[in-house]
This record gives C-alpha cells, structure tokens and sequence, in this order.
C-alpha cells in the first residue's frame, strides 16, 4: 500500500539558491543530523520531579551554559523563549513602571519592527519616546547623542548590526557616551544580526544590560530564542504562569529548539573562524564584480562599518520589488528588506530613516550570505542582475 503523507515535500535544492539568510538560515545539517535520536530520548518536560525530567533538565542546561560561554556571560543570565521578537517584547515592556513614572525609552526610527511596533505601543499608552540622531547610513550620531538621551530615559534600545543595510553600530563608543552622560540608563541590545560582525567577540566586554538573540538566524530552528539580562538588572515578566527560566518565562520548555541550538553552537564555536572567511569571501567577489555592472549602487557609506553578511544594494530605476521578482523567476531569492515588514511594499522607514531618497529606497533590494553559500551562487546572481538591468532596466529607462 501506498504511504500516505500529510505533507508533499517538494525538494526545490537543485534550483534555487538561497541569499535571504537575514530574513531566515538553512538549519545546519551537520550539527541537526543527531536531533531526531536525541528528541526520542528526550521527551519528558524538564520540570517533572522523577528520573526522565532531570535528565531533559541537565541537557538544557548543559546548551544554557554553551550559549552562555559563546556570550561571555553565565547561565544564570540565560532565558530561553521562542525568539527575539519575544526578547524584544518583554524588554521594552518589561520596564513600564518606569514608564508609568514618565521616563523615556532612547531608541533609533530604523530598529527592527519587534521594537519600533511595541515602542509605538508603548508611546499610545502614554510612554515617552526619544529618537537617537543619525548620520547618513544609519550610524548613531554620538556628538549629537546628549539631544536625546539624559536623566528621563529609562531605556536605550540599540539594534547591533542593522538587518536591513548590515550597518553595525559604534556600540563601545555609544555605550561609554551613553553611560558617561547617565550612568542607571538600562541598556538593550538587539544583537540577532550579529554573528558575523565583530561585535560578537565584544559582547563580554560591553556594558550592555539586555541582549536579544534568535536561533533561527544562525542556522539553528525557528521559534527559539535566547533573551540575556545581566546580573542585578529587573525586568517584569510578559506572561504570568509557572516556574520556568528562572521563574522569568513560564512555560514548558521547547526543549527540540533548544536542543537544536545547543548542537548548532557546538558547531559554529568550531568554526566560526572558517565560516567568517568564507562569507567574506563571498562578500569581497559580489562587491567587485557588481561594481563592473555600473547600474547598481551598494548602499554602504565611507567611514561606517557593515557586517559581511548583508549587502543593500538599489538599481538606478527597477523597483525593488520588481528586482525581487525577476530573481526569483530565476530561482535566486533575496529581499527588499526585512522579511517582518515585506509583505507591506510600500514601507522603506529603515532606509529612508537612513538618510536614503525614497526613490533609492524603492529601488533596493537585500542579499544576504551564509558560510554555505558558494563563490557559484554568487556569480549566478551577479549575471542574472546584469540580465534583469538590461532586459527589465530598459523599459523603465524607456518610461523615466
Ligand atoms: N531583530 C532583528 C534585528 C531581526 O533581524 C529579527 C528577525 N527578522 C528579529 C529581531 C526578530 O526575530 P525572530 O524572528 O526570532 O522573532
């Protein structure tokens, strides 16, 4: 008898290649081979008091202290949920008898939408909000810093590396001004673009008070997240419930998230050196040979650091969206900007909050690399935009 499946699998892996690992990454074969044997075995929740519950517990604490180790922070700073728009949440909430007492949340207008929708959350319940000053390109204006942040902030919410333009912020230099002008002003910052910049090795040393991370963009599952909040430093709970997280997070465990996660980082900690230099292999080629195109511009501005791993880029007349369209046709996938926020077409307040014209703006579309992109996929994409520029960029040449 036939088997009968609940889903249709289609394998598309031959024809497509995947530049859209900012929005989301392949989960890492190598590291997620052995999750299925562990998942069998460890089933039980890892709050039971009996045999089975403490060894689920011990596992997830034993991925709690890799990710803590991978951080430079300890495990009792460690909180699992299901991803940074949680983390994201439940800091900025996290803080609003702060709030109520008329302090302000610090923030700039191009974070990702899991901040800047609850800020205007925040905001239409009555909380204070102040805008950090930009440069063109998106960095953090810090002689202009004392505009916006002084005694009446509570909170400074700061996204790292920008998932829109890879932009990184001057995050030790920002935290030294910031802390310098108000020395209690909690800090947060969204690290989940991070990885691949070199902010991640500067995470021990930085004076943050909360970071954010997500899973699912270092090629581990989608709905796990990793929420840091340093020692001594409070925030309320989102939810109420049980004891979970250190009675921080209720909820049972997603103990397959966590377990995947914790494989993963085995992996990355191995190679994360290896996996670097290959995405910035990758990076210098696209960079090189889409200059030799002479139709797109790379938005990276002189003087402003970028994370190898997200390339912004705008063709001087097809949309966006269009640019969007005509790779996929071709099997190449790639965003206009944040996958969050895609769907609306018409918003581009990251690169416009960035300094961008709107008509540059509209005109972009996001690549963004994984260590297991090839030198091949990269040439692929350059000529079918060579093609696309030709083909498509006539007929709006035509109507200009
Ligand atoms: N912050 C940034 C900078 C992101 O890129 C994303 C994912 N697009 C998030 C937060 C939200 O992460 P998650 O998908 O885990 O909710």
């Amino acid at each position: 008898m036939k088997e009968k499946r609940f889903f249709r699998i289609v394998s598309q892996e031959d024809l497509m290649i995947y530049l859209d690992n900012a929005a989301t990454t392949p989960p890492m074969k190598e590291a997620l081979l052995s999750l299925q044997e562990t998942l069998f075995d460890y089933y039980a929740n890892p709050s039971s008091l009996h045999s089975a519950g403490f060894r689920t517990a011990a596992l997830r604490e034993e991925v709690r202290q890799r990710a803590a180790d991978l951080i430079g922070t300890s495990p009792g700073e460690v909180i699992f949920n299901s991803g940074a728009t949680e983390g994201n949440n439940t800091v900025l909430r996290g803080i609003t008898p702060l709030l109520k007492r008329g302090k302000a949340i610090a923030l700039t207008s191009i974070g990702h939408a899991s901040v800047e929708k609850t800020a205007q959350a925040l905001e239409r319940e009555g909380a204070v909000l102040v805008r950090l000053p930009l440069k063109k390109g998106g960095t953090i204006d810090l002689d202009r810093l004392d505009e916006a942040v002084g005694p009446s902030c509570a909170l400074l919410s700061v996204n790292a590396v920008n998932n829109e333009t890879g932009l990184i912020q001057p995050l030790d230099a920002l935290i030294r001004r910031v802390r310098a002008i108000h020395p209690d002003i909690l800090i947060h910052v969204d690290a989940v673009q991070s990885f691949w910049s070199p902010l991640w090795e500067a995470w021990p040393a930085l004076d943050w008070d909360f970071l954010t991370l997500s899973a699912h963009k270092i090629h581990a599952l989608k709905g796990t997240g990793l929420l840091i909040i340093r020692k001594g430093r409070h925030l309320h709970p989102l939810l109420s419930g049980g004891e979970q997280e250190h009675s921080f997070r209720p909820g049972t465990e997603n103990m397959p998230g966590i377990i995947a996660l914790g494989l993963v980082l085995k992996q990355l900690r191995k190679n994360r050196s290896s996996f670097l230099g290959a995405i910035r292999l990758l990076e210098e080629a696209f960079i090189k040979n889409l200059a030799d195109l002479g139709d797109y511009a790379l938005n990276r501005e002189k003087g402003a650091s970028y994370s190898p791993h997200i390339l912004s880029l705008s063709h001087e007349s097809i949309p966006g969206a269009v640019l969007q369209n005509a790779l996929s046709e071709k099997g190449i996938c790639v965003s206009t900007g944040s996958a969050c926020s895609d769907r609306d077409k018409k918003s581009h307040r990251v690169l416009t909050a960035s300094g961008y014209e709107e008509k540059q703006a509209g005109n972009t579309i996001r690549v963004s690399l994984s260590p297991f992109n090839t030198p091949d996929e990269v040439t692929a994409l350059v000529n079918a935009l060579d093609e696309i520029s030709q083909t498509v960029g006539a007929l709006y040449r035509r109507v200009r």
